[in-house]
Parts: structure tokens; C-alpha cells; sequence
């Protein structure tokens, strides 16, 4: 009954955990779930009271435009003038997205032929691959590993994997890692984009998920990004939006255009209401965005501090919402005995690929008296 391209999706190798969690659940233990990474803080009130009001607009109640309304891409492109002093034409280089999954989702389908190749990190947000398959291409791996600062290693695609990619996924701030690149890499990648003319695709939502200080990168931030690059930016994250599906690609004028193209045939836009309440989200004063920082930071803090007391190696993330530790075996293994031991759930690495086995990940996510109750019992299994 199926199509080929369902019938060949990877194995849902969560399957395993949600068992294993329900299975705990109905035993009547008290699961601290932190699987998953949907932020458990509400959307901001100002951000709430924008979409009421604009939901009785009229005008937000027919059709929306497919590109997305011209104010929300404006606020887009001042938002990345503001944060990254990166100037982009809200008519040409800025696109609204049903969230950024959506646009992943769907840009391959502009630029992949069948046989057609992408470049892809493992482990890696899974959407990349499916993604890359679903248009008929076939995702050529790039392990990210530990000894590289798990960052893709450039120098070790071969030329004819080079030649073939037509475009490249690259996450930084990296889930499920936590890793974050520096300029020097983005400034590598850049180059290699243009040797073997492959079109990067950014995949950003955890830029403004940062606590040490120092704020993360936009690739577009790098001289002659615009001439290989878009950017999937997102409001999921930066103002606990999950729920309410906005995001944007942004970048070089020609991708944008061709993700719009495929979009047109396939979706009919970003609720009005969504993108009028996105602006406000975006022009949120300073405060919204360092109050979340200040609880995630305290958040990753305490869990590290368990986890490394227990004897896992695992590397402090200067942003994201995830650590991620190396276990060593088998990942799946170790989080049925976590859960089994603690109530605490992990995701298992290989869930993200093959070379995120020996690791698991988890999110901060939980509120944090949850957090402060899975390092307590935590300390109490130790070693
Ligand atoms: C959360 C997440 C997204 C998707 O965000 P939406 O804008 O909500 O679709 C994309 N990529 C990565 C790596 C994520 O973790």
C-alpha cells in the first residue's frame, strides 16, 4: 500500500524508549521526561495578547500570502540587522515558514533531482535525511565526532561526493550535540561551497539559546554567505513558539526563491495572526529573551554537575537545550537502565544516527524542580 519512500524510512529507533516510558508510567513511577525538547515555559504574554487581538483582524481570516506578509519578513530582516548586523531585502532573501521544519522539509525538493546527492551530519536533527530522501536524493554522510569538535570534517569528503552534493545541512548551534562552530569554520565551509558549487543550508533555531555571554553565530554573518547560503531561523525556541508554527529561511535570493516555488504548489501560508503576533515576538524587549537564558543556564548547570559527578564524560554546551554524554555501548541500552534505575528519561544518540551511538542526550526542557528532582535521584544512584 505504501509508497517506497515511507516504506523506506529508518527505523523509529525512539519506539523503544516511549515503551519502555509508558511501560514505567503505568507501573506508577514517576517519569521526569526529558526526551523530549519542547520548552515547557510558556509563551510570553505580550506575544499571547498580540495574536488575541490580532485574530479578530478580518483581514487575517482569508488567505494568507504564500511568501508571508511583507511586515513580518521586515521584521525579520531588521531583527537580523539588530542581531547579527546582517542586511537582507525582506522581498527577495527573507521567505515565512510554518515553522522551520516545514522549509527543511521541503527545500530539497527545489534543488534535488533523483540521484541528485546532499551532504548531511550525523548525528543530526533527522529531518535533514528524510528530507533529502523524500525528493529522490541520497544523503551522503558526514560523521561529526568528538575529535573534531564535532564539526564536519571538510577536508575528508572525497571530490566525487564534493561534486555530487547539490546542497549541505549544518546545525550550529548543534542539536542533539550542544556544539557550537566558530568563523573559522563557517569561514572553511563558505569556501568549500563555492568550490564545488553546494548550496549550504543553516539550520539556526538555537542562535539566541546562549549562556555564557558571547552570542552565537549566523552564517550569514561571514563575508560571501549570501552567495552559497540561506539560514532556517525560527521563533519555536527564542520565545517558547513550538505550538505556534512560524519560522523563516533567509539568505541567497535564488534558494529563497525556490523553496517559495515549492511551497506555492504545496501550502497556502503562515496564519496572518501567527506573523502578526511573530513581529511583536520579535521586537520583544532584551529582557524576555535573557530571562529564559538566566533559567536555562541555571538548568544545564545543575545537570552537568550530576552527570559529571556520576562519571560521564560530556562537555559543558555554551547553547543549545541539550548535553550530551558519552555512555559508551549501547545508547538504547543505557537509557532503558536509566529509566529503569531513576524514572529519568534520555533519548538514546543512535536515534540521531550511527555515530551518535555511545551517547545519549538530554533536554532541560522539564521545569526546573523536575531537573533539581532527576539530580537528586541522580546523586542517588551515583556511580
Ligand atoms: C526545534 C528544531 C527545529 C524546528 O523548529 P520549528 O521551527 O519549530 O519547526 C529545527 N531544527 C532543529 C535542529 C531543531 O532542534
Amino acid at each position: 500500500m505504501y509508497a517506497d519512500r515511507i516504506k523506506n524510512l529508518p527505523p523509529y529507533l525512539f519506539a523503544a524508549i516511549d515503551k519502555a516510558k509508558q511501560e514505567a508510567r503505568a507501573r506508577g513511577v514517576d517519569v521526569i521526561d526529558l526526551s523530549v525538547g519542547d520548552p515547557d515555559l510558556p509563551t510570553p504574554e505580550h506575544i499571547v495578547k498580540a495574536l488575541n487581538k490580532a485574530a479578530g483582524d478580518s483581514s487575517n481570516h482569508q488567505y494568507p500570502s504564500y511568501e508571508g506578509k511583507l511586515t513580518f519578513r521586515t521584521a525579520v530582516a531588521e531583527w537580523y540587522r539588530r542581531t547579527f548586523s546582517v542586511d537582507l531585502d525582506p522581498k527577495s532573501e527573507v521567505l515565512t515558514l510554518i515553522g522551520s521544519k516545514e522549509g527543511i522539509a521541503h527545500a530539497p525538493l527545489a534543488f534535488i533531482n533523483p540521484g541528485d546527492a546532499a551532504l548531511v551530519p550525523d548525528p543530526a536533527y533527522p529531518v535533514y535525511r528524510t528530507a533529502t530522501a523524500f525528493a529522490g536524493g541520497e544523503p551522503l554522510i558526514m560523521p561529526l565526532l568528538k575529535e573534531n569538535r564535532f564539526l564536519p570534517d571538510l577536508d575528508a569528503i572525497s571530490p566525487e561526493d564534493s561534486r555530487r552534493a547539490k546542497i549541505m545541512f549544518v546545525n550550529y548551534p548543534n542539536n542533539p550535540i550542544g556544539a557550537s562552530a566558530d568563523r573559522s569554520f563557517f569561514k572553511k565551509l563558505i569556501d568549500f561551497a563555492r568550490d564545488y558549487n553546494i548550496i549550504i543550508m543553516h539550520d539556526n533555531p538555537y542562535s539566541e539559546t546562549y549562556y555564557d555571554g558571547e552570542r552565537s553565530l549566523s552564517l550569514l554573518e561571514m563575508d560571501g554567505a549570501k552567495d552559497v547560503a540561506v539560514e532556517f531561523h525560527s521563533l519555536s525556541k527564542t520565545y517558547n513558539m513550538t505550538g505556534w508554527r512560524i519560522g523563516s529561511v533567509v539568505g541567497n535570493a535564488e534558494v529563497v526563491a525556490g523553496i517559495g516555488k515549492i511551497k506555492s504548489n504545496i501550502d497556502s501560508g503562515t496564519f496572518g495572526a501567527v506573523q502578526d503576533a511573530g513581529i511583536v515576538a520579535l521586537n520583544s524587549p532584551n529582557e524576555v529573551v535573557d530571562r529564559m537564558r538566566k533559567v536555562y543556564k541555571h538548568r544545564i548547570e545543575i545537570l552537568y554537575s550530576a552527570l559529571k559527578d556520576m562519571g560521564l564524560e560530556l562537555d559543558k554546551p555554551r547553547a543549545t537545550l541539550y548535553l550530551w554524554a558519552w555512555v559508551g555501548g549501547s545508547s538504547i541500552e543505557y537509557t532503558g537502565h536509566l529509566l529503569e534505575k531513576t524514572g529519568i528519561a534520555a533519548t538514546p544518540g543512535v536515534g540521531f544516527g550511527k555515530y551518535g551511538e555511545g551517547y545519549i542526550r538530554f533536554s532541560i526542557t522539564q521545569p526546573t524542580a523536575r531537573i533539581e528532582e532527576a539530580v537528586a535521584r541522580l546523586e542517588k544512584m551515583g556511580k
